[in-house]
């Protein structure tokens, strides 16, 4: 079997989800499990609709329901016509009315997140989900439907969803394996699950890649095929390199790499599960299904791919920490402190740089909290926030062990008087990553991919 996952824009209208239709035909043979996103831009108006009823907004409560319900009615109605749909209209309406009920709670306790915060995101993918079942079978394919609550089991540890892989399998055998027996293919939903006490959860933006690879690594699957709306995984963002072109192999250490730093076309997390089953993954476009995509593999020694650099890729929003203390020189134990005060307040460390007296962390903007971080770790040192930073990650396999490119690279950037605050690099490593301000980011793309790729 292999896993399909489509994302929001491959199904925001009737002639997506008709072309997706096709491409599913296309793959029967191979017995596919399909997970769906939400309709395009439907989580963003639930995310809103959210916010809207904390701030017991109701005219956007109002707006924002009717759009959601006005969405669905009109792909149904475009995809079935005349041809009565009262299940799935009725599946509206009772989600609905759920959802009404949800948000009259939050707006009266004025609640900004937990367990209602999860159902209300919900709402998206099981209705593109049960929409995509039902458009299945009324091309006569034999389509079976997972909820996929009863499936994903997804913890919270206090600032991330963490996965319960070892339930995910179990329920995964005992549930999905005879769906997919009796069935051509099978739908469920991505992003969404529940916690062990049954409590609504989601995997996080953009999670339904990694529904789709934590359930692919637990049924063992052949492949997993990532579809949306880019040829693939591009040498850099094309919005500021209009001619980045598709690669056709990658491994899964450039891929992983790139995801974790901004490289949007995959969830950062959705290589793990497959990596450690050394299932290939596939990143295909919608609007041009013949075309290759990119191949995610282990090892990519015997396919193509001269080249060194192979794409870039940047983080914006990064506010960088420069701590200095000559307390560092006596105890190793206040890097440890410093990290755990980050841990504890939930922000996740993406880059960071020691020397005797000084030590550099990375982590997103948020200037709701800034003020007390550095209050907090100010007793260690003195302390000092950048803001309005970017992580920039140049990322090839065969970087490894090619030290002068880093070299060149950092010599290119200095030529061009691009101010760099922080250099990751090691030898050993299949990427230089390095850190700049933010106005910078275009010209530095530009220049290292006309003078790298
Ligand atoms: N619908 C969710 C989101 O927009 C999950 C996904 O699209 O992968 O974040
Ligand atoms: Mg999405």
């Amino acid at each position: 079997m292999i896993v399909m996952k489509f994302g929001g824009t491959s199904v925001k209208d009737a002639d997506a989800f008709r072309n997706v239709t096709e491409i599913i035909k296309s793959r029967l043979q191979k017995n596919p499990l399909i997970v769906v996103s939400a309709l395009a831009g439907i989580t963003n108006l639930l995310v809103e609709l959210f916010k809207a009823a904390a701030d017991q907004n109701t005219e956007l409560i109002n707006s924002s329901i009717l759009e959601i319900k006005q969405r669905h009615y009109k792909l149904i109605d475009e995809l079935f016509g005349d041809g009565k749909q009262t299940e799935l209209l009725n599946l509206i309406d009772s989600e609905v009315d759920k959802l009404t009920t949800l948000i009259n709670a939050a707006k009266t306790i004025k609640v900004r997140g937990g367990a209602i915060s999860h159902a209300v995101m919900s709402v998206g993918e099981i209705l593109s989900s049960n929409i995509l079942n039902e458009y299945l079978i009324s091309h006569r394919i034999k389509s079976g439907y997972l909820d996929s609550r009863s499936v994903m089991v997804i913890e919270n540890n206090g600032y991330e969803p963490v996965p319960n892989t070892e339930s995910i399998k179990v329920k995964a055998e005992k549930i999905i394996l005879p769906l997919m027996k009796n069935n051509q293919c099978v739908v469920c939903a991505g992003f969404i699950g529940l916690t062990e006490e049954e409590e609504p959860a989601t995997l996080g933006r953009n999670g339904s890649d990694y529904t789709a690879s934590l359930l692919c690594s637990a049924l063992n699957g052949d492949e997993l095929e990532i579809w949306s709306d880019v040829d693939g995984i591009l040498t850099a963002d094309p919005s500021i390199i209009p001619t980045a072109r598709p690669l056709k192999v990658m491994s899964f250490n450039e891929a992983c790499e790139l995801a974790y730093f901004g490289a949007r076309v995959l969830h950062p997390a959705t290589i793990q599960p497959v990596l450690e089953k050394n299932i290939p993954v596939k990143v295909l476009n919608t609007k041009t299904p013949a075309s290759e995509g990119t191949l995610i593999i282990k090892e990519i020694n015997n396919y193509e791919s001269a080249e060194v650099v192979k794409s870039i890729a940047y983080k914006e929003g990064i506010t960088l920490l420069n701590m200095e203390s000559s307390k560092l020189l006596l105890s190793p134990k206040i890097t440890e402190d410093v990290l755990s005060i980050l841990s504890y307040h939930g922000k996740r460390v993406y880059a960071i740089s020691k020397s005797a007296t000084k030590l550099s962390v990375t982590i997103e903007n948020h200037s709701d909290d800034l003020v007390t971080l550095l209050k907090e770790i100010s007793a260690f040192g003195e302390v000092a926030a950048e803001k309005n930073k970017v992580i920039v990650s140049v990322v090839g396999e065969k970087m490894r062990g090619h030290s002068s490119i880093h070299w060149r690279i950092l010599q290119t950037l200095d030529e061009a008087n691009i101010n760099v605050s922080l250099v990751s690099q090691f030898s050993s490593q299949i990427s230089l990553m390095f850190i700049i301000d933010e106005v910078d980011i275009e010209r530095t793309v530009k220049l290292l991919h006309e003078k790298f790729i």
